[in-house]
């Protein structure tokens, strides 16, 4: 079997070195930080920042193919991992994802809809931005943000100094504010050979700026099931993708807009891992050791909870609940807005009715 090398040693890593090891195969981690989630479950950890190439290369060595859990990797590491070991899912998704002005370009031109979208760098640019969108608007720094952070949020033309130095200097993107009736999310996966397979999109809340909860089935028409499915789709056939993405999607009566793509497995696929035969890890794990997909087809109706900073705290009361799957993610201390872990709720075998997702 392949042997995998993870760029980035956060949950993702750590869950995608679990779907790997019972798949049998062998997994070594590259992540700067110190105590990654991820080390407990790979055979070595090469704690080293994406600058030192001597340790970049030494990882890229000892495996057969390289994938990653952060997009956000240094153009100049995957440079150097490229004349190495193949990189999978391929540059092309990393380049696109790294720079929301990027992405927007690049999903539009594939006659997507996105909020409308305009780059902003200073003061001018803003005020020429604000006259085309409008308020409400958010401004977005271009790259680096998740969690919702980055980003500044303007109800009239008034806020436009704040929101331009939140941005602290960096490049940016305003944003239409988009009305929404829900948020939901496609986890889309691409093997080697061209086959597609898409799990069913669930329903997210965030809570300032950060998942909360993912709910499945999302409560939405089967016809807008099969657009932002067939959506998913396109994007990873341009893209020529091998991989799972996520596909972060708004819905509007006037059809779906897409939010963000990120190339990689995705917090709002982890109801997979208990609604799924085989989930988002497994799939990406079998989509980059060239393994075909497997089936992801919904056998349970799920809302999936994130544990964010204190509610890890409510880990005795959840585990009473015998519906509840906790994964958690061994990180040592909570702090506020940190990710330590989800709960999968099973609610029932697939095919009920939607409810209302978790607030
Ligand atoms: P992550 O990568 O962790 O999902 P992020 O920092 O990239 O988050 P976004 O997905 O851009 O942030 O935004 C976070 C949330 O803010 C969205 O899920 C949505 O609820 C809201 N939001 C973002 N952009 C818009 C918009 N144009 N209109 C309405 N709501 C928005
Ligand atoms: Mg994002
Ligand atoms: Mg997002």
């Amino acid at each position: 079997g392949a042997v995998i090398g993870i760029l980035g040693g956060g949950q993702l890593g750590r869950m995608l070195a679990m779907a790997a090891a019972r798949l049998g195969l062998e997994v070594h981690v590259f992540e700067p930080g110190a105590n990654p989630p991820a080390a407990a479950m790979a055979a070595t950890t090469v704690t080293a920042p994406y600058e030192d190439e001597e340790a970049l290369r030494r990882f890229a060595e000892g495996v057969d193919v390289v994938t990653y859990e952060f997009e956000n990797v240094p153009t100049s590491a995957l440079d150097l991992i490229e004349t190495l070991r193949p990189i999978r899912p391929g540059r092309e998704a990393l380049r696109i994802s790294q720079d929301r002005l990027t992405e927007k370009d690049y999903l539009t031109g594939l006659g997507l809809n996105c909020a409308p979208y305009a780059a902003v760098d200073d003061a001018a640019s803003l005020d020429a931005a604000l006259g085309r969108i409008g308020t409400p608007a958010i401004l977005k720094t271009r790259r680096m943000g998740y969690d919702g952070k980055g980003q500044a949020r303007l109800a009239h033309r008034d806020d436009a100094p704040a929101a331009l130095e939140a941005m602290q200097g960096q490049a940016a993107v305003l944003e239409g504010f988009v009305d929404f009736s829900a948020e939901i999310s496609v986890i889309g996966a691409r093997g080697a050979d061209g086959r597609v397979a898409c799990f069913d999109p669930g329903e997210n809340v965030h809570r300032g700026g950060i998942l909360h909860s993912t709910t499945l089935p999302a409560r939405i028409p089967r016809a807008v099931t099969a657009d932002a499915v067939l959506i998913a789709g396109r994007i990873l056939n341009a893209l020529d993708y091998v991989g799972v993405l996520g596909v972060e999607l708004f819905v509007t009566p006037g059809g779906l807009v897409v939010n963000e793509i990120a190339p990689r497995v995705h917090n709002s696929g982890h109801w997979t891992q208990d609604g799924c035969v085989i989930d988002q890890f497994e799939q990406h794990i079998r989509a980059v050791a060239g393994w075909p997909l497997g089936d992801g087809t919904r056998h349970s109706d799920v809302e999936m909870l994130n544990l964010i900073g204190d509610d890890v705290e409510d880990v005795a009361r959840i585990v009473e609940n015998s519906h509840c799957a906790l994964h958690l993610y061994g990180k040592a201390e909570s702090r506020p807005g940190r990710k330590m872990g989800h709960v999968n709720r099973i609610l029932g075998p697939a095919g009920g009715a939607p409810r209302e997702p978790g607030r």
